[in-house]
């Protein structure tokens, strides 16, 4: 059966670019397409400048979101990532087969170590080695496939390599894993700088839409999203229209249509914003729902959490353990 392995860190609220690039798939179809595995990764918060009680609390958010976009835990397993501590065992032995200029080349530690040095704070060696731990997320389980967004390939690539070299060294150990993507917004961008991806980290929220934004909120954030120059409708252009392209994508996304047939269809950018803005807050109406209903149930989700970490660990531990033998490790008896 195909194992799927994905997460979500709790840097921030989860945001419309983490439910259409990902967290969606991951309910309407891929919890149901093979043994499938889902986390609120939390170590990974910890590689930038955070605030503890934020964490715990985003945590808990993140979680009960999970459950709120339809993650059932009857088919599979949603759990945090620190509590199985196969994570950070495993890290370690993938940070003695992944080289220091590999680790330096990838593109998000590039954009948040000048993040981090812009802002006075110190770059923390987490931040360089979180890949490494990444690898080990997706490689604990024998992950077939990893659905994330578009600005995860590059991490998932690394992932892949190191199965690899792991693999020539010292033995058959850990299945190679690809990334999946939805075929519509795998990478959706800033309503207010549409050349940037929507971040929940993003300074300044005018352009991220929040999952649990009240839809007053969304419409609000929608209708001022930036176009482009030019009058009324047009092309679907990423490049010459990033701002239009992302509205029609958001669209398309919401409403199961394609970004280039609906491109035809608007003849002014307000119309445009309308209807996108209708979608979105359609889209997210249930999740919003069910989420308030959840949170009225703090005990059920934390239940959820403990069996799910349970599961994870049991299926985690035959991988590491061989890793550990295989790398030349003394096994523990
Ligand atoms: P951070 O800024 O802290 O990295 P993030 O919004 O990128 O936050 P992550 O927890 O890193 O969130 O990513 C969770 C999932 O959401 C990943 O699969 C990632 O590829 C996907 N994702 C994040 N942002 C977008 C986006 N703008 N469009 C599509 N997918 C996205
Ligand atoms: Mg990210």
């Amino acid at each position: 059966m195909t194992r799927i392995f994905s997460g979500i860190k709790p840097t921030g609220h989860m945001t419309l670019g983490n439910y259409l690039g990902a967290v969606r798939q991951w309910a309407e179809v891929d919890q149901h397409r093979g043994e499938a595995l889902f986390s609120v990764v939390d170590l990974h918060s910890l590689t930038v400048e955070h605030d503890p009680a934020r964490v715990l609390r985003l945590s808990r958010q993140l979680a009960t979101l999970l459950l709120a976009v339809g993650l059932d835990p009857a088919v599979c397993t949603v759990f945090v990532q620190s509590h199985v501590g196969e994570h950070t065992r495993l890290s370690y032995l993938l940070e003695c087969t992944a080289s220091d200029g590999e680790m330096r080349r990838m593109i998000q530690y590039r954009e948040k170590s000048a993040q981090a040095q812009a802002a006075g704070d110190g770059v923390r060696l987490s931040l360089l080695t979180y890949p490494v731990l990444m690898a080990a997320d997706i490689l604990a389980y024998g992950a077939d496939e990893v659905p994330v967004g578009e600005d995860q390939t590059q991490h998932v690539e690394l992932t892949r390599d190191l199965a690899v070299r792991f693999n020539q060294r010292y033995g058959e150990t850990f299945v190679v894993p690809r990334a999946t993507k939805p075929v519509v917004a795998a990478r959706v961008m800033d309503l207010q700088e549409p050349t940037s991806k929507m971040g929940k980290t993003t300074a300044g929220t005018g352009g991220v839409v929040f999952v649990l934004d009240e839809p007053e909120v969304v419409r609000k954030k929608v209708m001022r999203a930036v176009t482009d120059s030019g009058s009324g409708g047009g092309e679907y252009d990423r490049e010459k229209r990033p701002g239009v392209a992302n509205l029609l994508d958001l669209l398309a996304a919401c409403t199961g249509g394609n970004p280039e047939a609906l491109a035809g269809v608007y003849e002014s950018y307000g119309a445009l914003k309308k209807d996108t803005a209708e979608a979105v807050v359609e889209v997210l109406r249930p999740v919003r729902e069910r989420h308030a209903e959840l949170s009225a149930d703090a005990g059920h989700v934390e239940e959820v959490l403990k069996e799910g970490a349970e599961k994870a660990r049991a299926m985690a531990r035959p991988t590491v353990d061989a890793a550990y033998r295989a790398i030349g490790l003394l096994p523990a008896g």
